[in-house]
């Protein structure tokens, strides 16, 4: 996949054209219209969502976009312009979790999540073309997945609110494409807002838009894409999930949002029987949901300096506690703050994907001089790194 821009993407009338022309070349007709839908980063509650708890993931400038039209005769055909692949062709009737196991299972879940739920939707052609990095844990999965759900949900005309669409999205990608993902990323593609990040709970969908413009406080938040993924991290979701299950089981709450961060020292002691890991995941998860709060009181209170060392601790917990890190993603925080970054951490789930570093902006240029440096001199390959410009959600753009 050759997805990527290293700066934002410039001119989205001409990259809605471009696709809109993509579309006229492959299927020769007119698109219906063409949506777009970003990536995110989570500045902070990472492995939270599946334990019903806060997250606060923020849109990238970098975009899915998707040209679509109906078709009435039950065939749903998709092709993207990053991938050597022709066109997949599928009947919507025949959609069955596994019958699609290439990237179009991305789409296809999603017209496979949205008639399981009983929505009425047809058959569909959609090209597509993406500026989010892949497998980077910027959620390019979920790009593909809420722009075919706000596709289909203005075309078929389906009144479905956002959350609904994510909910459907994450239900594509659980059941469809196999991947057991809580419901943070699609949330961030299909809510989020120029300017803002997003403050989620997990439980019931609901969400504030926290103003965020690091910018504007004369800081940068930088991502830094490590351009490694561990084979790891696959099994190593799984076990977490499991485990923090098994922790939730033995405290007696339904999920692990329920421990009160003022009782976890109470919790794991009634943990001793339990296996140390299980006590070390509980930590993270409690700790790292109070420190969603621990952000968001800061943002509220215009101290974003001090948003640093919760990012910083944040890391510290991913690394040691729930061992989701690895020695890329730990350089990366350790060079940032030797270079006199604010604070960072992993974000997504880590075994490699991204960074994010919060900065001054004039110092910005030196850290990432400085993580690059550190990246040549221990032979890993060269990091990719932008600024996480707060940006808007899915969307129709022509
Ligand atoms: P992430 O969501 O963190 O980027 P995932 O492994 O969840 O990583 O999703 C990446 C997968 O999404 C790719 O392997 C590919 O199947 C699909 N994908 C993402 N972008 C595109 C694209 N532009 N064209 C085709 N498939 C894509
Ligand atoms: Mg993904």
């Amino acid at each position: 996949v050759r997805a990527g821009a290293e700066t934002a993407p410039e001119d989205e009338t001409r990259r809605a054209e471009q696709v809109a022309e993509g579309f006229r070349a492959l299927y020769g007709r007119d698109p219906e219209g063409v949506w777009a839908a970003p990536g995110r980063v989570n500045l902070i509650g990472e492995y939270t969502d599946f334990n019903d708890g806060f997250v606060m993931p923020l849109a990238l400038p970098h975009t899915a976009v998707a040209a679509v039209a109906r078709r009435d005769d039950g065939v749903l055909r998709v092709h993207s312009a990053d991938l050597p692949d022709p066109v997949t062709e599928l009947r919507v009737d025949d959609l069955t979790p596994g019958c699609d196991t290439s990237w179009a299972a991305y789409p296809a879940g999603v017209v496979y999540a949205l008639r399981a739920a009983g929505h009425a939707v047809g058959g569909a052609d959609l090209h597509l073309a993406s500026t989010v990095p892949t497998g980077a844990g910027l959620s390019s999965s979920a790009a593909l997945e809420v722009v075919t759900a706000l596709a289909l949900n203005d075309l078929y005309g389906l009144g479905l609110g956002r959350a609904e669409l994510a909910r459907l999205a994450q239900r594509a990608e659980n059941e469809f494409v196999g991947v057991p993902c809580g419901v943070m990323d699609q949330m961030a593609a299909a809510c989020c807002t120029d300017g803002h990040a997003l403050h989620l709970d997990t439980r019931d969908l609901s969400l504030r838009q926290v103003p965020f413009a690091p910018a504007d406080d004369g800081l940068a938040l930088l991502v830094v894409d490590t351009r490694v993924q561990h084979a790891l991290g696959d099994g190593a979701y799984a076990e977490r999930r499991a485990g923090c299950e098994e922790g939730a089981r033995r405290l007696g709450v339904s999920h692990l949002r329920d421990v009160p961060h003022a009782e976890l020292a109470e919790a794991l002691e009634r943990l001793a029987d339990a296996g140390e890991h299980v006590v070390r995941y509980v930590r993270h998860i409690v700790t790292d949901n109070h420190r969603v709060g621990e952000v968001i009181a800061l943002l509220d209170a215009g101290e974003v300096r001090a948003v640093g060392p919760v990012l910083t601790e944040g890391h510290r917990s991913l690394r040691e506690d729930l061992r989701v890190s690895c020695p890329e993603l730990d350089l990366v925080v350790e060079s940032a703050l030797a270079a006199g970054a604010l604070g960072a951490r992993m974000t997504g789930g880590g075994f490699g994907g991204s960074a994010v570093v919060l900065t001054e902006a004039d110092a910005a240029g030196r850290i990432g001089e400085a993580v690059r440096a550190a990246f040549a001199t221990a032979g890993h390959p060269e990091p990719r790194i932008f600024p996480a410009l707060p940006s808007a959600g899915a969307r129709r753009i022509s």
